[in-house]
């Protein structure tokens, strides 16, 4: 009898076993619309050279080193990421109003998030829910639940019209119970790519707060979807901008896709109150540093250092605003050119769907059972939901795949 008796094997992560099978797959002509990551039009991965130009930077400065950082990280880093997702001359950083701290990437920000609201948050009238989008990126679900939080779903996706089920969304809205707490996508809806209009985001965020709800905004790809930071930041600083006494925004902030710093784990979790009051302030910055201790004692230092350097350099943030409309503008260009290759071979259904959607990936409406076959037949790669990472496309590759998804649909 063995102490873990109960242990079975789990199947492979859905998106990492994804890449392995992509991986040992030998065929030349493979294609990997899998991961979430960035792919030049080589299909290699990119660093962006606003970063390039960062380390370069900062490996000619003769104090750096590799000293530990404070628990709550870099503050060049975290400070400057407020500035990013709420924009310059906001009043919450005027006022003061912000606790920011360092995490690993997004999802240690949704991670400690997740934590803190499990310990502390009473703001709800049943046991706390979050409530997330249904389709979502598949392991929100996890890290809440890992973390002991309920979870719930609000309809998101409309399949019959590929579009916003927004009426279903502001139902449940409504029907949870006070002071539930919604996870938003930013902007570039993982994995379909939809986003609300700003009349539906306002629609969304008032009656989210017209229930004393806590709104928890996941900003993984600022920038991402339209090439414009500003624009990308609208939902997050239209609920900044409304915010109503007594509530308390959290935001999850990653640089893995905007940055390209993926495999270094940049991020940082915000707290944002309605006023300044020093004592909140400070009990939800010890806290939240409390739990970093905990788990990770402090944060890395290198993908913060780097992405600061970015941030607190003129001309390089000016480098990154040009290499981030680099990157979307190469992903609207695939959408396009797989859009006509379909059309061009007639493949049955309709495919504007792929040029209205935006971000990294489209949900493409391909089923399982044609995703399988796109995947044995043809070596092309996208998760079984029918997502498929635009990023992976390129001229060399975008007929090809076009061709295989017609054979699998036809
Ligand atoms: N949130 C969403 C919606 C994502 O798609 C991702 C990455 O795929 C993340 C968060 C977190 O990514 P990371 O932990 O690499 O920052």
């Amino acid at each position: 009898s063995s102490a873990f008796a109960n242990l079975t094997i789990l199947p492979p992560d859905p998106l990492f076993g994804l890449s392995a099978r992509f991986k040992a797959d030998t065929r030349a002509n493979k294609v990997d619309l899998g991961i979430g990551a960035y792919r030049d039009n080589q299909g290699k991965p990119w660093i962006l050279p606003s970063v390039r130009l960062a380390e370069k930077k900062l490996h000619a400065d003769p104090t750096y080193n590799h000293e530990y950082l404070s628990i709550s990280g870099f503050e060049p880093f975290t400070s400057a990421a407020a500035r990013v997702i709420l924009g310059n001359s906001s009043p919450v950083i005027q006022d003061n109003r912000i606790v920011s701290i360092q995490s690993l990437s997004g999802t240690g920000a949704l991670h400690v998030a997740a934590s803190f609201l499990k310990q502390f948050y009473t703001g709800s009238d049943a046991a706390p829910t979050v409530y997330i989008s249904k389709p979502t990126w598949a392991n929100h679900i996890q890290i809440f639940e890992s973390a002991g939080i309920q979870t719930a779903f609000y309809p998101y996706w409309n399949d019959a019209t590929k579009s916003l089920d927004l009426e279903g969304y502001l139902a449940t809205i409504t029907a949870a119970p006070r002071g539930s707490i919604f996870l938003l996508h930013a902007c570039a809806h993982n994995p379909t790519g939809l986003d609300p209009t700003q009349a539906q985001w306002k629609q969304i965020i008032s009656s989210i707060y017209a229930k004393g709800h806590l709104p928890l905004f996941d900003s993984a790809y600022q920038g991402f979807a339209s090439g414009s930071l500003e624009a990308d930041a609208w939902a997050v600083r239209h609920a900044v901008a409304t915010q109503p006494q007594d509530s308390t925004i959290l935001i999850c902030q990653s640089f893995a896709k905007n940055v390209g710093m993926y495999g270094e784990r940049a991020g940082v979790i915000h707290a944002i109150t309605p006023k300044f009051n020093k004592d909140l302030n400070a009990a939800i910055s010890t806290n939240l540093q409390k739990i970093i201790r905990s788990e990770l004692s402090n944060p890395p230092a290198y993908g913060a250092k780097v992405v600061a350097t970015v941030l607190n350099t003129p001309e390089l943030y000016v480098q990154w605003e040009k290499d981030l409309v680099t990157m979307s503008s190469r992903i609207s260009t695939m959408r396009r050119a797989l859009k006509a290759e379909l059309e061009v071979l007639q493949t049955p259904g309709k495919w504007d769907h792929i040029v209205e959607q935006q971000g990294m990936f489209s949900f493409t409406g391909l089923s399982a059972r044609e995703v399988q076959r796109l995947e044995e037949t043809h070596g092309v790669y996208m998760v079984s939901s029918g997502r498929a990472s635009v990023a992976g496309l390129n001229e060399g590759n975008v007929k090809r795949v076009a061709q295989a998804i017609n054979e699998v649909v036809v």
